[in-house]
């Protein structure tokens, strides 16, 4: 049984304030221009996203400008829980457009929007943008469609794509709670909905500008101990012998009270503050429609409004909110999906260097 760890799966906030980070982001814009910049010219390796449009190979730089081609990258297989990256490279600027997640009879199981990267590294007069959606943890294995659409200069464009979700495997958990557990977690009060509810409006929120994470995250605590992983299958058993089923949307580390708590990336805190289901809680805005939420802290030592670097201490371990023990729960949230966080330690969310193997398509007007 794992030990020390459990919490709501449902978390929630207050409204960010984003003034006067402009000149903090150019900065942080212009070290993600120079993380670019050198890795644009490797080779795809067999992790790199693949293509996921068959279509005429990419024209050369040279060439006229042909308004309508543009160039997609995106993974053909994920697991559920997985961020899926989506890159696009145009001859014109995308400033409006969405990618959505679908069933093959159509319903929608996310969507994001695409927003610009910075400035064209390698001078070829083509413009990058991104889009970052998330499987959900609860998708069944089977085959799915990633629809594009966006605003080129003459028209509407979209495009489908097929991307399948392979079948994985998780940890079944039963957890028993003491009387007072119990009641914090199940019995409702205003307090847990008002929280609930602006949580939810806050990791919703879209800002194409919050561009602050250029690299792979890092682990928020030094230790490697875990006590609850990724998308673990839960059974809280309450004290009054009934039971709830949930799924756990984070990875906890369990350490002792007191151990600091590192950003795992740089970042807005749109968040920190006494939650009562999650503790002591802080929220990092990292990318447009990406936060990371840290939670059950015995102390903050950020406010909402400062901007983290990668590794700034923005709290200590602790036991706060439903919790069973010291241990501290990392959850990373991509338009509003939870993502398995140990995804982004492998390799960062804006990952263009599969870019210039992509091939390209008009898509369809
Ligand atoms: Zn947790």
């Amino acid at each position: 049984m794992r030990t020390g760890s459990s919490e709501a799966d449902a978390v929630s906030g207050l409204p960010s304030g984003r003034a006067g980070k402009k000149a903090v982001r150019l900065a942080l814009s212009l070290l993600l221009l120079s993380f670019l910049c050198p890795l644009a010219a490797e080779p795809a390796d067999s992790s790199a996203p693949v293509p996921v449009v068959a279509a005429p190979a990419v024209q050369a730089v040279q060439a006229p400008v042909d308004t309508g081609r543009i160039e997609i990258t995106a993974p053909d297989r994920v697991h559920p829980g997985d961020p899926v990256r989506v890159y696009l490279r145009s001859a014109y600027p995308i400033t409006e457009g969405t990618i959505c997640l679908k069933t093959p009879n159509g319903t929608a199981l996310q969507s994001a929007r695409i927003f610009a990267l910075p400035a064209d590294p390698d001078h070829s007069g083509r413009y990058e943008s991104a889009a970052l959606l998330g499987v959900p943890v609860t998708k069944l294995p089977g085959e799915c469609e990633l629809e594009l659409s966006w605003v080129a200069p003459d028209s509407h464009r979209s495009l489908l794509r097929r991307i399948y979700v392979t079948a994985k495997k998780f940890p079944f958990e039963k957890i028993p709670l003491s009387a007072e557990l119990s009641t914090l977690r199940a019995v409702p009060t205003q307090r847990k909905e008002t929280e609930t509810r602006t949580l939810d409006e806050l990791i919703s929120v879209f800002d194409a500008n919050a561009v602050y994470a250029s690299g792979p995250f890092s682990l928020p605590v030094a230790g490697k101990r875990r006590t609850a992983g990724f998308g673990d299958r839960r059974l809280f058993a309450y004290s009054d012998g009934t039971s709830e089923r949930s799924v756990h949307y984070g990875i906890d580390f369990g350490e002792p009270t007191g151990t600091p708590v590192l950003a795992p990336a740089s970042g807005l805190v749109v968040l920190a503050a006494d939650r009562e289901e999650t503790g002591n809680t802080v929220v990092i805005e990292h990318l447009p429609g990406v936060f990371s939420i840290l939670m059950h802290m015995t102390s903050l030592a950020v406010a909402q409004g400062d901007v983290v670097l990668a590794g700034t201490v923005v709290g200590h371990v602790g036991s706060t909110g439903v919790s069973t023990g010291p241990h501290l729960h990392w959850g990373v949230f991509v338009s509003g999906v939870a993502v398995n966080p140990d995804d982004l330690l492998s390799s960062p969310l804006l990952d263009t260097p599969a870019l210039p193997g992509a091939q390209s398509s008009n898509g369809t007007p």
